[in-house]
């Protein structure tokens, strides 16, 4: 059968075929660890792998899919405008992203938005936007921003500069300049570098997500704007995690009744659809003008349908009052896991429904006994273990993923 085997195809099939058994490198570029877990299907809180089991999703793709899995609003939203139109320009008004940029604008302290499709780029803007403001301002020398240890801001060349940690940046230099890395929440420190000539902002997570669940409590988040106001430089916050309801109001930095001028928004906005922002006031962006920055697909319809469809749910009082009812539930229920596992846990930290339980063995292995009792969760720095469920669980599901956390815990406890 000699027929057909020498066409280019063929030969070419060929080649591929050998060059494949010779590369140890796995199709899919290695830089993540996966649990060994293929999923299916979602409902709610829950997903189903492969094959047919059931896991309670207190990870929400870490504080993404904040309307739980396949939820009928947005699924209605998102095939109503796929059979409409899914892509167009920036070049054109883009009548879905008007609406949500009016939104939220309507709904924080923002002026205007820029619509991206990752946190990261938000970040990335937000850099931009911060030396550009100064540019404008006549002081290009102001470029300097302040962060902290333990951020994390994103995996591009100028987020993890600004995050700065050794597991983010090694091999990968030189980094873009322009970040001091303070120690976490430190308003000492920031008091102590904020008034240098080359200072242009500060930019941090209101609660570390990455870094392992800290809250910045609210009097040194009121503290931090004060200098930030004396000094006169802006105040860059990042709440891609825990934006978007996650702490029970829309926005965390509205417990400490202040307001950032820059503020990057990611993860929960699309509610799984990838899209992202950056919010501003009209001051901060000012020298952000036509041609200055650009993203081919940031904003476009598909994304801001699902968009505007996630804030028609969760920007309401009423929805806010539910996550802070269930956060309360989720709260109890981790405080009473932690004084019954005191060989697990040393303690509950966290706001809202961005929770974080720091373990005495490795946070890993907590994860792993949360896979063999079908309950997942997310691995965080500083030795914590992760719980971000849907903002919208029933409290059924909180009951029972308490429930197989205590399973994992005594799993994990009797080793
Ligand atoms: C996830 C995250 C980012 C990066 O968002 P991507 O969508 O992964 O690019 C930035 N900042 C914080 C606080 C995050 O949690």
């Amino acid at each position: 059968m000699r027929s057909g085997v020498d066409t280019p195809m063929a030969l070419r099939h060929q080649k591929a075929l050998i060059h494949r058994n010779t590369v140890m490198i796995s199709p899919i570029l290695p830089t993540y660890n996966r649990a060994p877990l293929t999923f299916e299907r979602g409902e709610g809180s829950w997903l189903i792998t492969t094959d047919g089991d059931r896991y309670l999703d207190f990870a929400a793709g870490i504080a993404v899919n904040v309307l739980g899995h396949a939820n009928p609003v947005l699924v209605e939203a998102l095939t109503a405008q796929a059979n409409k139109m899914w892509h167009v320009s920036n070049l054109y008004h883009i009548a879905e992203q008007e609406a949500l940029a009016e939104r939220l604008v309507e709904h924080s302290f923002a002026d205007t938005c820029f619509f991206t499709n990752s946190g990261t780029e938000a970040a990335e803007l937000a850099v931009k936007m911060v030396r550009k403001f100064w540019t404008t301002e006549g002081q290009p020398e102001r470029f300097r921003i302040l962060t902290f240890e333990g951020s994390f801001h994103g995996r591009s060349s100028a987020a993890i500069a600004a995050a700065g940690s050794e597991k983010m940046v090694k091999g990968f230099g030189p980094l873009l300049p322009g970040f001091t890395q303070l120690p976490w929440g430190d308003v000492a420190a920031i008091r102590e570098h904020i008034f240098a000539d080359d200072i242009a902002a500060v930019m941090f997570e209101p609660v570390l997500g990455e870094g392992g669940i800290r809250p910045v409590p609210d009097a040194d988040l009121k503290a931090i704007r004060a200098l930030c106001d004396e000094a006169g430089v802006l105040l860059v916050l990042d709440e891609v995690q825990c934006g978007i309801g996650r702490t029970g109001k829309l926005f965390a930095y509205e417990w400490a009744g202040i307001s950032p001028d820059i503020m990057m928004v990611g993860k929960g906005i699309g509610g799984g659809f990838p899209l992202g922002a950056l919010l501003a006031t009209e001051n901060a962006a000012k020298g952000m003008t036509a041609g200055s920055h650009g993203s081919t697909y940031g904003g476009n319809p598909l994304a801001c349908a699902v968009g505007n469809a996630v804030m028609d749910v969760v920007a309401t009082p009423k929805f806010l009052g539910e996550v802070n009812r269930k956060a309360g539930l989720l709260r109890q229920g981790l405080e009473a896991l932690v004084a019954s596992h005191p060989d697990v846990f040393e303690e509950v930290r966290g706001a809202g429904l961005m929770m974080g339980l720091k373990c005495k063995p490795p946070a890993g292995e907590l994860v792993n006994a949360g896979y063999a009792a079908n309950v997942l969760t997310v691995g965080a720095a500083d030795n914590v273990v992760r719980l971000l469920p849907a903002l919208n669980i029933p409290d059924a599901d909180i009951a029972e993923g308490l429930q197989r956390l205590d399973a994992a815990a005594t799993a994990l406890g009797g080793k």
